[in-house]
């Protein structure tokens, strides 16, 4: 990077700037020392400080959280679900030709159901252009500001508080790791109808994709599959809290044998008698809200018993019910529970929102993106990114011609590196956390929801449960970062670094 600004600067025509720029060069070597520090996947991240001193009770979501399924399953949910779309909703038999594409789609994305456009969007609802999808192929930037009137996308159309999207409401997000084939089989659909130029009401596709994709789910053709594919740890991890004398809780949206079955394959036949309560299919988001859902006792082999319920026994199965039961009936209240989920609405928004129990994300995504963020290729288009910021934000005050034109060239070519930032992790979309400059609405959504996050349940096992998670006090925009200045021109490089650092959280 030095070399680099020192070829800028030999070359005739950036002589004004020469002194200015040189004199820059020792904080961008400052940046890289800084940047080069690599972060461990297997750290357990903190929006909020939380001591595990604190908890005496863990409850748990299932799939995604305890559970992991190989892409495979993603690949099977897709071929069924289009398979329905061509026999039940009579969809052309060429879209048989479509597979699944395992990279295709990331989480957290927006669908605009009326336009039929797949995009991320940033924490000010802006989106980021280079990401609008229709069909498999991206929307020119110029088509895309002229469909919405610049980037911006007005709070009236976005999906309601769970992603989902009702009357008026046409922008939909996928949170799920499930809807992963979901949105690419909108895709592919989508794909097909435009290649042959048939007209079709995008609307009726969505809302066909959906049922399809839900008859999948809910008709149980996915949980006869056998894709449990590994617990990661999660057996550990469940035995290290019960030796600390940990209560445990399941609550999650499967039905019992499907749970049984897995928990049986992770953990063994015992598995029961880790968790004090057993939640199945509980109808998660509605089962934080709704008061009126009693729970009701399942058996083994699944027959459903019509008893009252005034206890929640260990051993036992229930169905249903609802939070504000379960609090009267367990005494579980506050910040001595922690709930682990993988669903950031669902699993974690009411909890954080109304019942004040703590929060764990479970981000599985996040291991394979910190992977990328330690490579020398990431750190190097990073570093010189932030230096090149610098460089523009402190030399744009030199007016005269010639200084001009190199904040000009270095405009351009920080333009030109957008690509690089995004494509890294993900052709299409690029990272889940981060649009190019700015947090994803999904980052803001974790950063409000989830107290901790981490990629994996296993995490837990790399700290002692006396342990407390700091979050990283980042300055605000108006606070002075804690080092020493390192220019006595006011703002210098490496406080831009911190400040983007601050963005993030
Ligand atoms: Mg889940």
């Amino acid at each position: 990077i030095a070399i680099n600004i020192s070829v800028l600067c030999e070359t005739s025509k950036y002589n004004s700037v020469l002194p200015k720029a040189a004199s820059l060069i020792h904080q961008v070597y400052l940046i890289q020392v800084i940047s080069t520090n690599s972060v461990n996947p297997d750290t357990i991240f903190a929006n909020n400080e939380m001591s595990l001193r604190d908890i005496e009770i863990y409850g748990f979501d299932y799939d995604y959280t305890l559970a992991f399924y190989s892409s495979h399953l993603h690949t099977l949910i897709f071929n069924i679900a289009r398979d329905i779309l061509i026999s039940k909703h009579r969809y052309p038999e060429g879209l048989r030709k479509y597979e699944y594409i395992p990279n295709f789609a990331v989480r957290g994305l927006h669908y605009d159901v009326q336009k039929a456009l797949l995009m991320k969007i940033d924490a000010f609802h802006y989106i980021q252009l280079g990401t609008v999808y229709r069909g498999l192929n991206p929307v020119p930037d110029e088509e895309v500001i002229a469909m919405y009137e610049g980037s911006h996308v007005p709070l009236e159309i976005m999906s309601d508080f769970y992603g989902k999207s009702t009357h008026g409401h046409t922008m939909k997000q996928f949170m799920d790791i499930f809807s992963l084939p979901e949105m690419t089989l909108l895709s592919c659909v989508n794909d097909f109808f435009m290649r042959h130029n048939i007209d079709y009401e995008p609307v009726h596709l969505y809302k066909d994709v959906k049922e399809a994709i839900r008859d999948v789910h809910v008709k149980g053709i996915m949980y006869r599959a056998k894709y449990v594919c590994y617990g990661e740890q999660s057996h550990a991890v469940l035995k290290k809290l019960s030796e600390h004398g940990k209560k445990m809780f399941l609550i999650t949206n499967s039905p019992f044998d499907f749970v049984n079955r897995g928990m049986t394959y992770i953990v063994g036949k015992d598995w029961r008698e880790l968790f004090d309560v057993v939640i199945v299919q509980a109808d998660k988001p509605s089962f934080f809200n709704d008061r009126r859902k009693p729970f009701r006792r399942v058996t083994d082999k699944g027959a459903l018993l019509w008893d009252r319920i005034h206890r929640l026994d260990k051993g036992q199965i229930y169905k249903q019910g609802n939070l504000y039961e379960f609090l009267r009936l367990t005494g579980w209240r506050g910040s001595k529970v922690l709930y682990f989920g993988d669903h950031i609405y669902s699993d974690l928004a009411d909890l954080t929102l109304k019942h004040g129990w703590r929060t764990g994300a479970i981000i599985p995504e996040l291991r394979k993106e910190i992977k990328i963020m330690n490579t020398e290729q990431y750190v190097h288009v990073m570093t010189w990114l932030q230096s090149l910021t610098g460089l523009i934000e402190q030399m744009q005050v030199h007016r005269d011609p010639a200084s001009q034109a190199v904040v000009d060239e270095w405009i351009r070519e920080r333009e030109a590196m957008k690509p690089q930032t995004k494509d890294i992790f993900n052709a299409q979309f690029g990272s889940l956390f981060r649009t190019y400059h700015n947090p994803t609405y999904f980052s803001r959504r974790l950063s409000r929801f989830a107290d901790i996050y981490m990629a994996s349940i296993s995490c837990l096992l790399n700290y002692d449960l006396q342990h407390t998670f700091f979050p990283r006090r980042t300055p605000l925009q108006h606070e002075s970062p804690f080092w020493p200045e390192y220019s006595p021109a006011g703002l210098n490089v490496s406080s831009r670094l911190h400040r983007s650092k601050a963005e993030s959280d």
